[in-house]
């Protein structure tokens, strides 16, 4: 069967180990060399024997590892540096070759922390380099992180804190990377540490709690007591001793729990530090001096410097001065063993008070400027603490304010989101208006069009009615034209006829006049007589005929004259009063006093008027009377007179529906017509001679009570009566027919 890489190695590792390191002993023993000279003889010959190539891969990679380290011891490692590195290469070239890269990168780890142990800080960056560089080159993660976390350490240690620093972050990166939370717990205690250095209380005891947890979870009591421990710390530089004193109590009992002698040595320490700055010396030197025994049985050469200078201090400040120098003097030995700086500069300050309080100036001075010097350079440490503090500050301010940046930018984002959504809910709102108001405006559209279409339509149709009504009126007008045309033409050919007939039908009348004489049988004679009746009725319609055409043919020519009408009125009386006397009925004539003599009107006219009106007013009266007046009215024009004549009867009357018709040609009211002879054409006539001679006439009249026709002349001019005092109306008459 074929045996693992790894149990080959272990078996040739116990059997060869045993055999060469007694050879190594024997040497040690025979040879009494000095320390280094054995050494390097030892480192030589273990050399020597690996690179025989009998040698089997393990014991060679054993003796080559051994040889390394003790190459690497503090006096001749300056000197032997480059033995070391190619010594290590050979190594690696046989674990790479055997597989045994992880047991070599624990080897380098645990030399430098033994080198860390030994307060050989520069030894132990040499391992703990050695390892980050190969584990890096093979891709060992979790070996590059421990070499960081072990180098952070280490710097802390030399109070190079930048660097520390920087290391633990590196392994702290690496650890969340790969969720290693030991790993993760180690770079945050070191990065606590440096925080708590710097000064950084609060950002200390965020890292030692949050170690102190994942400690408590992983039931890892070095760890918890290690925590426990440091938030002491932190409580103790911030002042709040008692609750300092609580965590160092906790933390010395889980350190007892857990076995840790060099951890129950530091809380020894930590209590002295409590019960020194409550001035309780005694008590504070009793835990002083069990570090310092503790720490000096465990080899812990760092913390037994501090212990020594502790107790030193306590008898300075009792000033036991012997006790003090005592002290002191072993602190100053080990500190220098350690290179701890601070501690030194501490153990020289202690140094130069004692020698002041003795009256030693000279050593005094001496001490006071070893101090200054340590001081000095511990100032440049200082100011490169202060720039790591400022770095830190900033990195702290610059994640926070990244923190409230990203919350601002959160609180844009939601508040945009809610404008955005505010936007987009208006736009939404907008677009449906904007649809809904693009559909009522294409409906509204559409409305019109088909309302402007009605209207167009409706437009055409009214255009073409009135098209039709212009060209309607036209042919209206010219029908009217050609009507009137026709009508005069008619009233003149009526005319015309009328006169030609009216000469032969008074031929007619005039020989019945003649027969009548001549014929003496009754028979015979009352034929004659109808001859002429008939004969005068019809030359009576003939001659209203002849007048209304004559009016209607614009024939009719109104010739104003001076004419006296209260003769004219006696005339009218005169000429029906035979027929009043036949119906026994009264005739009165009343005229205005101040009627003038002669006024300009047209005495035909007149007359023709008259006569019809007073006509019809004894035709239509059987019983009662018919009065004729004359009122003179005031005219507005000088020389002239209103003249008012009406024509009162106490007759048969008109009812409401004839009065509004009787000025029509033709029209007779009463249906008995044939009881009152009559054409229809007397009131036609009177009211056109009225009209042509610029007056109205108008008629008011109760059915059964009697009937008023009313005329009106305005501005008639008026003749002067001296002019004509010698004249008669008969003489101007006859003058004028002359
Ligand atoms: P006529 O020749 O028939 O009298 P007119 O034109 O003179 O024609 O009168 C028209 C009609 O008016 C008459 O037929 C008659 O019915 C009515 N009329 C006229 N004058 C009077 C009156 N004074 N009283 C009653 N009716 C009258």
């Amino acid at each position: 069967m074929k045996q693992s890489p790894n149990n080959n190695f272990a078996n040739s590792f116990h059997l060869h180990i045993l055999s060469k390191l007694c050879g190594v002993v024997l040497l040690f023993f025979t040879f009494s060399f000095s320390v280094q000279a054995r050494e390097v003889f030892a480192a030589d010959s273990l050399l020597s024997e690996a690179r025989q190539h009998n040698v089997p891969d393990s014991l060679r990679f054993y003796q080559l590892l051994e040889a390394a380290r003790i190459y690497a011891q503090p006096d001749i490692f300056l000197e032997k540096r480059n033995t070391v590195d190619s010594t290590i290469r050979e190594a690696l070239f046989i674990a790479l070759a055997n597989g045994w890269e992880k047991q070599l990168l624990g080897m380098l780890n645990a030399n430098g922390i033994n080198e860390r142990n030994q307060a050989q800080y520069s030894l132990s960056i040499y391992w703990h380099q050695k390892q980050l560089k190969i584990a890096d080159s093979l891709g060992f993660i979790n070996d590059k992180m421990r070499a960081f976390n072990n180098l952070g350490v280490v710097h802390r240690r030399i109070d190079n804190y930048r660097q520390a620093n920087d290391y633990h972050l590196s392994a702290l990166a690496i650890a969340s990377e790969i969720n290693d939370e030991k790993a993760y717990v180690i770079a945050a205690n070191g990065l606590g540490n440096i925080q708590y250095i710097l000064g950084n209380y609060e950002e200390a005891l965020r890292r030692f709690r949050e170690c102190l947890k994942f400690e408590q979870q992983q039931n890892d009591l070095l760890g918890v007591a290690i925590n426990l421990n440091n938030i002491g710390n932190v409580f103790f530089k911030k002042g709040e001793v008692t609750k300092a004193l609580e965590y160092y109590l906790l933390s010395l009992e889980v350190n007892r729990e857990a076995g840790s002698e060099r951890g129950v040595a530091i809380c020894y320490n930590d209590l002295g530090n409590v019960y020194k700055y409550r001035k309780e010396y005694p008590k504070a030197r009793n835990y002083y001096l069990l570090s310092l025994e503790l720490n000096e049985s465990i080899g812990e050469k760092y913390y037994l410097a501090i212990s020594y200078i502790n107790v030193a201090e306590l008898y300075i400040l009792e000033k036991n001065f012997d006790q003090a120098l005592n002290y002191l003097e072993r602190g100053i030995a080990t500190a220098e063993q350690t290179s701890a700086l601070a501690l030194l500069g501490q153990a020289y300050d202690l140094m130069y008070i004692i020698n002041k309080e003795r009256g030693d100036y000279a050593t005094a001075l001496e001490f006071f400027e070893r101090a200054s010097a340590i001081n000095d350079s511990i100032l440049n440490n200082t100011i490169s603490r202060t720039v790591i503090q400022m770095q830190t500050l900033f990195d702290r301010e610059r994640s926070e304010s990244q923190i409230a940046l990203l919350r601002h930018q959160k609180e844009l984002a939601e508040l945009q989101m809610k404008d955005q959504k505010l936007i987009n809910w208006i736009g939404m709102s907008a677009l449906i208006i904007l649809m809904i108001s693009l559909l009522v405006g294409l409906y509204v559209i559409r409305l019109k069009n088909h309302s402007n279409a009605q209207l167009q339509s409706q437009n055409d149709e009214i255009e073409k009615a009135q098209q039709e009504l212009s060209l309607y009126a036209e042919k209206l007008l010219l029908a009217k034209e050609e009507a009137e045309k026709h009508n005069r033409l008619k009233s003149q050919f009526l005319a015309n006829m009328s006169h030609e007939i009216r000469t032969p039908m008074n031929s007619i009348i005039g020989f019945t006049d003649i027969l009548e004489n001549v014929i003496d049988d009754p028979q015979k004679r009352s034929y004659l007589e109808s001859i002429r009746s008939s004969g005068r009725n019809l030359l009576l319609l003939i001659n209203d005929i002849l007048d209304l055409s004559k009016i209607e043919a614009d024939k009719l020519k109104i010739e104003n004259t001076p004419l006296d009408l209260r003769v004219l009125m006696q005339e009218i009386k005169q000429l029906f009063s035979l027929q009043l006397d036949e119906k026994f009925l009264s005739f009165d004539v009343y005229v205005d006093e101040t009627l003038p003599k002669l006024v300009f009107l047209s005495e035909t006219s007149m007359r023709q008027i008259l006569f019809n009106l007073v006509g019809n007013a004894i035709k239509f009266t059987p019983q009662g009377g018919i009065q004729l007046r004359l009122l003179v009215l005031e005219s507005k024009k000088p020389m002239a007179i209103n003249i008012q004549l009406a024509v009162k009867d106490s007759g048969i009357g008109i009812d409401p529906e004839g009065v509004d018709k009787i000025f029509e040609a033709f029209y007779q009211h009463h249906a008995d017509s044939s009881r009152y002879r009559g054409t229809g054409l007397g009131l036609a006539i009177t009211q056109r001679l009225v009209n042509a001679m610029h007056g109205t006439i108008t008629v008011d009249s109760t059915l059964n009570k009697g009937t008023t026709f009313k005329i009106t002349f305005n501005d008639v001019l008026v003749i002067k009566e001296v002019e004509t005092a010698e004249q008669t109306p008969e003489e101007l008459r006859s003058e004028k027919i002359n």
